[in-house]
């Protein structure tokens, strides 16, 4: 079925579907590592492109494909290249991307290895990164240099919820001849789509929002043009982050829902960010959907809703943020997030333990910094689980 004009649920359920030989409702699992080629002039043509056929299943694969084209439509890019996890995703970009003698500017605030494999291993290779607060794009300026090909953000950042205008940084990119990366992991393309604002790439660890039931690791990247696609494609392939078969029919399954799921999970992450803002032993919390939130404004602009992903900060500081963590029952003591439960985590020891404190404190990442992921259970007994958390804990 033809989705490009659908909405966005539709396309959800229906784009990438495959005609197979039996009919099948769903995207069936190829478990297969290799493909029979009809004759040897038909090995060669799918060597040399002249026909499509599938060769072996990191090049390509049915079901790979199916959720490939899938996430391509929902995010409005050229085509999509799936990877084995979200950091599969993001070395491929920057091996595809950048060159020795070439440099970076990354958001100070992303994914922890986003930036502990640029500072530690790209490095080894010449590549230079430097991290700022992309949220202020004066910042972005003053750190371009002539070498500069790359300008990485992630919005909302993690795990300090700031957020960078993309229109604006797609400005400079085009001014300056960079190209503009977006990890849109934290919205999923139901919340925000980097490309329609003028990103050349977006990429998806799709563990969290895209798949959303904490069962597989995987990435996704899709690009707005066929040369950097065509890049990037060959550093995946070439390195070998593809996805399995498997994983690609896990995250199609996953992924029918992912609207429910996010209109859900920000309703209850609304109603959650309220309770703890009146909260006492809340010394402070931001969620984009709060006016409290520096950006709000921005988040209205270039996202469809909050999200459900939030960080805060109790008046006992570590210590108590330890004692909340020991203390819920509902919510789980985990790194990730996205996924239909609600987890909480410490990024100070957990998700950013891998940078040092001097970077972690100049991109926002106090001790104090709780994460939370709020999940689709009923608010109430999330709320009703904070509480008596939150009971057990000093007020200082
Ligand atoms: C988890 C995460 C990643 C890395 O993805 P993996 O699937 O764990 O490799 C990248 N970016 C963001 C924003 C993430 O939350």
């Amino acid at each position: 079925m033809k989705t490009k004009d659908k909405g966005f649920n539709t396309k959800l359920i229906h784009a990438g579907e495959i005609e197979d030989h039996y009919g099948s409702a769903t995207v069936p699992i190829y478990q297969t590592s290799t493909f029979k080629f009809k004759n040897a002039q038909h090995g060669a043509d799918c060597f040399s492109g002249k026909s499509d056929g599938y060769i072996y299943t990191r090049i390509g694969n049915p079901t790979i494909r199916a959720f490939e084209k899938c996430v391509a439509e929902l995010e409005n890019g050229y085509d999509g290249i799936a990877t084995s996890s979200g950091m599969g995703a993001i070395t491929s970009v920057y091996m595809a991307l950048l060159g020795a003698g070439q440099h970076i500017i990354s958001s100070d605030a992303v994914y922890g290895p986003a930036r502990g494999v640029l500072e530690q291993d790209f490095s080894r290779f010449n590549v230079e990164a430097s991290f700022v607060n992309t949220s202020n794009p004066d910042e972005i300026i003053s750190a371009i240099r002539p070498n500069t090909r790359v300008l990485y953000i992630e919005t909302p950042a993690n795990p300090t919820i700031n957020i960078t205008d993309i229109r604006e940084c797609a400005r400079i990119a085009d001014q300056h001849k960079l190209l503009l990366v977006v990890d849109n992991t934290f919205c999923s393309p139901y919340l925000q789509k980097p490309l329609d604002l003028g990103a050349d790439v977006v990429l998806h660890s799709i563990t969290k929002f895209i798949n959303g039931h904490a069962d597989i690791v995987g990435g996704v990247i899709v690009t707005k043009e066929a040369e950097i696609y065509k890049k990037i494609r060959h550093c995946m392939v070439y390195m070998g982050c593809n996805m399995d078969p498997t994983q690609s029919y896990m995250v199609l399954r996953g992924l029918k829902t992912l609207g429910i799921r996010i209109e859900r999970a920000q309703d209850n992450a609304m109603q959650i960010a309220r309770f703890l803002e009146s909260h006492p032993k809340v010394a402070w919390i931001k969620y984009p959907g709060l006016k409290t939130h520096p950006q709000h404004e921005l988040a209205k602009l270039q996202m469809k809703g909050f999200g459900a992903m939030m960080s805060f900060g109790l008046t006992g500081g570590y210590e108590e943020g330890r004692k909340l963590m020991d203390n819920v029952n509902l919510a789980i003591l985990a790194v990730s997030l996205g996924g239909v439960e609600t987890l909480i985590q410490h990024p100070a020891s957990m998700t950013h333990a891998g940078i040092s404190k001097e970077n972690k404190l100049a991109a926002g990442i106090s001790d104090d910094l709780v994460r939370l992921s709020v999940g689709i259970e009923d608010a109430q007994d999330i709320i009703e689980d904070l509480e008596q958390a939150l009971k057990t804990i000093s007020n200082f």
